[in-house]
């Protein structure tokens, strides 16, 4: 995708500041970190989404986002590490290639990724489970 920030990020035709390279992937410090060492794991191939990664590139996505999150523990010492990745403009993606947020968290730090617990309902429940399971 010619016009893309992160495929010229990822491809190295605009500079970050990297962490970790490979060739399938470039994992990038944040310009706007939530915390310090938040950092992005960004697939060099194009894809806009979940929907769109090839389960193998993802497979490998999830094993490196593991192996980064134990360089960051170690390094960082943080205390915890969430893992984001959205889809969607309604999710708060806003650059729309796929990439995993590797955000370090520290006790008692004000990193806003909670939400207000709502209710499941028993029609609901069954509902929910009925349309989604009946999709897969
Ligand atoms: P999203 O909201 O799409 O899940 O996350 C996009 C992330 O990319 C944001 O956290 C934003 O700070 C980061 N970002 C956007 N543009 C750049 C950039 O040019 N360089 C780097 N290093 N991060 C960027
Ligand atoms: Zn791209």
């Amino acid at each position: 995708m010619s016009d893309c920030i992160f495929c010229k990020i990822a491809g190295g035709e605009i500079p970050a500041a990297t962490l970790y390279e490979d060739q399938d992937f470039r994992v990038i410090l944040d310009l706007g970190p939530a915390s310090r060492g938040h950092a992005l794991i960004l697939p060099k191939e194009h894809y806009a989404n979940l929907y769109e990664m090839p389960e193998e590139l993802l497979g490998k996505a999830a094993s490196l986002a593991k192996r980064m999150g134990e360089a960051m523990k170690k390094a960082l010492k943080c205390d915890g590490l969430n893992l984001v990745q959205n889809n969607g403009a309604a999710a708060g993606q806003t650059v729309f290639h796929f990439h995993i947020h590797l955000i370090p968290r520290y006790d008692n730090d004000k990193v806003g990724l909670g939400w207000k617990p709502g209710t499941l309902t028993d029609q609901d429940r069954d509902e929910l489970v009925r349309l989604v399971s009946s999709e897969l």
